[in-house]
């Protein structure tokens, strides 16, 4: 079926995303988590930028998508969570950039703001991209998005995880959860992968292979469920 994407925004906050009311699909997950290479499998062009550098991309990448005779949607790529590396130091523009966080993630909670200093240590550099990624993420998920949790299918129940499944099924859109590289997993981890991943998010989780290429037609059937009922 001929798919097509279009990049159409990095998009720093609410104001720059689309308005023309298409049906979103925000995907989520760790730093690393396989995202970039799915997105990439899944529309079968290279859009999005692979891990050059983890953790850099702080906006939500906004990709047109058509496939066959579906109604194009937009793909809202997502900056990944857990990241620690500290910044380079410096004295640039970081220092004391506020930036919006609503405190209690998504669903509510004061608009607050989070102080950052220019030089941070590795716990407050950790704090930092944590408050930047939940102010975008905040921003996307006020609009109630149908989201997609991508996690790792190596390591099941992350607290991290965990955390995002809390906010990203609790705001409001429909959200399935997806696991990402499963050919690295033989038979029998795989079975108990699975298991356990369901039993942490009490959901059925799809497995997916960015690399072989299973569970993509799945994915789609899944991504137009959600755009449906989202
Ligand atoms: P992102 O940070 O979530 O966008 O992750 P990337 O797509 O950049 O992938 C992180 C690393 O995992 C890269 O080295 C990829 O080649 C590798 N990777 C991604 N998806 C898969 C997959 O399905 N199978 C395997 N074996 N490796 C993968």
């Amino acid at each position: 079926m001929k798919t097509e994407a279009t990049f159409v925004i990095s998009a720093a906050s609410a104001r720059d995303l689309p308005r023309d009311g298409l049906a979103e699909i925000a995907m989520v997950g760790r730093s690393n988590v396989g995202k970039s290479s799915l997105i990439n499998a899944l529309v079968r062009q290279r859009v999005a930028r692979t891990s050059a550098a983890p953790g850099k991309t702080r906006l939500a990448n906004v990709y047109r998508v058509t496939r066959g005779a579906i109604t194009p949607f937009y793909l809202l790529d997502l900056p990944g969570y857990g990241y620690a590396r500290a910044p380079r130091r410096s004295r640039g523009p970081q220092r004391g950039t506020r930036v919006g966080v609503e405190s209690r993630g998504p669903q509510g909670g004061s608009r607050g703001g989070v102080e950052i200093p220019g030089v941070l240590s590795p716990a407050e550099a950790r704090r930092s991209s944590q408050a930047e990624f939940e102010a975008i993420v905040s921003e996307v998920f006020k609009r109630s998005p149908a989201a997609l949790l991508l996690v790792d299918a190596r390591h099941p129940g992350l607290a991290s995880d965990r955390a995002a499944w809390t906010w990203v099924h609790g705001a409001g859109g429909n959200a399935a959860v997806v696991a990402t590289k499963i050919d690295k997993l033989g038979r029998g981890e795989r079975i108990r992968a699975l298991r356990e991943l369901e039993s942490v998010f009490e959901t059925s989780v799809l497995p997916v292979s960015a690399v072989t290429g299973e569970g993509l037609d799945e994915l789609w059937i899944l991504i137009n469920r959600l755009k449906k009922s989202g």
